[in-house]
């Protein structure tokens, strides 16, 4: 006990000195180290706590902000979603590459950070999808107003299904799309990739108007009733072009499906040789994969894991969806107007002189889906194709050898001289046999050869791109392909027309 100045005799202090004991040590806490730097932080402030200090504009809500600290907030976020984007780390988003300096670009305050962290948990679990086998998460933004809890939970499953690739059975809104209010908002999709500790973004489309979005889903409900494919959706997009993985089953040039969705998306335009080019290799990498027996890659095609065994009626079954399906694409493509050039304009007067019933029907779809005169020369010399190859399983030839003769990657004029050719010979030579068999291959031949030689005429002058030539001459082999539609499931078969 003591007296201190300024305090009267009767008054007096009691000092305690704590200390903790463990064991035999004892600690006396007003001697800790630990304890003799908090009591100097707190007087004088160390050098970090200074900075913290320092004053700067969030970049989130726009407001000066003491609190910030960018780097401390942005380690605490989940290392597996989109919000580890934002790495404080890395000198590539600072200027004049000094990580330091990164809050100058970019700074949270705390207010944002918290909301930031609480949101982060609901987007990465309730906004995520599957899209083109890639993760995604949807953003959703009121242009006017904040949009409700339910309706964002609606709009979620709708992006989903618009985006399901077709093998996956799913029950489509078919009235309820249409019908319900439409409110103004946008939406982005962000397509990430991540490992668990840091995430990187593959793609984004955004801004996204719901109306226009709603437009694209219509035209594809449209499109799918002409060509008569109920479930043709943006989803089967990823089915129709194809995607390399590699040994890790990573996708990797999945991008030019992305590219694609945004195009159509965003409206930007897309090049028709682009559409060709991806049918040809689609043609090309399935025809290979089709002769080894086995899928060991582009598992994102049309069923070809399924149809791989099935040899040649699997590929023809392959072959006669996937030229449906482009049809519709370019249908869309050109109802959506980013095509930059215009293919299958559809013309008006249908010539009523045919009375063959099945060239009246070859015809009303050539004239529907608007195919140029050459484009149906090249649609009969595929029908002539696909006669040659019945003819050629009927001489036990299983495999149909003529489809060899087609070069998958695009035909020129002089592929297609050769396989007219080639064709004529065949025809030639397995005549007389047929002809016993079954007359109607022949009376069939006979018939798309005249109507060959009528649109092409003079060959060489007519001809245009390789894959646009490829396509016209499959969609005329596919549509001589008759499927059983109760099997279509199980097996693939085809019969007499
Ligand atoms: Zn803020």
């Amino acid at each position: 006990m003591c007296e201190l100045e300024g305090l009267d005799s009767k008054q007096q202090i009691g000092l305690i000195i704590p200390s903790i004991i463990k064991g035999q040590q004892e600690i006396v806490v007003s001697t800790h180290s630990d304890y003799l730097n908090t009591i100097e932080e707190f007087l004088q402030g160390d050098k970090k706590s200074k900075k913290k200090i320092k004053q700067r504009v969030c970049h989130i809500c726009g407001n000066y902000a003491s609190d910030i600290d960018t780097k401390g907030y942005s380690t605490k976020f989940s290392g597996s979603s989109i919000s580890k984007v934002f790495v404080t780390t890395t000198i590539n988003y600072s200027p004049l590459f000094n990580k330091n300096e990164y809050e100058k670009n970019f700074s949270i305050c705390k207010s944002c950070y918290e909301k930031w962290f609480s949101g982060e948990k609901k987007i990465m679990s309730d906004n995520k999808l599957t899209i083109a086998g890639e993760n995604a998460v949807i953003l959703f933004e009121g242009l006017f107003k904040s949009i409700e809890q339910s309706e964002i939970e609606k709009w979620i499953t709708n992006i989903d299904i618009a985006f399901k690739p077709i093998e996956d059975k799913i029950d489509y809104f078919k009235e309820e799309l249409e019908n319900q209010e439409i409110n103004d908002f946008e939406f982005h999709i962000i397509f990430f990739k991540t490992d668990g500790k840091s995430c990187a973004v593959k793609k984004s489309i955004e801004n996204i108007s719901i109306i226009h979005f709603n437009e694209i889903i219509k035209i594809f409900k449209e499109v799918g009733q002409l060509i008569r494919k109920e479930h043709f959706n943006l989803g089967l997009i990823y089915r129709m072009i194809p995607v390399q993985v590699n040994k890790k089953k990573e996708q990797l040039n999945i991008n030019r499906v992305l590219d694609f969705y945004s195009s159509i998306i965003q409206g930007t335009t897309i090049s028709v040789h682009t559409v060709f080019d991806y049918y040809s290799e689609a043609l090309a990498c399935s025809r290979r994969k089709f002769l080894a027996k086995k899928a060991d890659n582009y598992y994102n095609l049309y069923q070809l894991g399924r149809l791989v065994n099935k040899e040649t009626k699997g590929f023809e079954y392959f072959v006669k969806e996937i030229s449906i399906f482009y049809l519709g694409l370019i249908k869309v493509l050109t109802k959506l107007e980013i095509l930059d050039k215009e293919v299958l304009t559809v013309e008006k007067d249908i010539s009523e002189l045919e009375l063959n019933p099945t060239i009246q029907e070859k015809e009303n779809f050539l004239c529907l889906n608007g195919f140029s005169k050459e484009a149906k020369g090249l649609f009969y010399l595929g029908c002539m194709t696909y006669q040659i190859g019945r003819m050629q399983e009927m001489q036990n030839h299983k495999n149909k050898p003529i489809l060899n003769k087609i070069s998958y990657m695009g035909m020129g004029t002089k592929d297609i001289l050769d396989l007219y050719c080639v064709l004529l010979e065949k025809f030639n030579q397995y005549q007389s046999a047929i002809r016993k068999k079954a007359i109607y291959l022949i009376i069939d031949f006979e018939k798309y050869h005249h109507m060959a030689t009528k649109y092409l005429g003079n060959l060489p002058n007519v001809l245009g791109n390789e894959k646009e030539n490829l396509f016209y001459l499959m969609s005329g082999y596919s549509s001589c392909i008759y499927i059983k539609k109760s099997a279509e499931e199980e097996d693939t078969n085809d019969s007499e027309q």
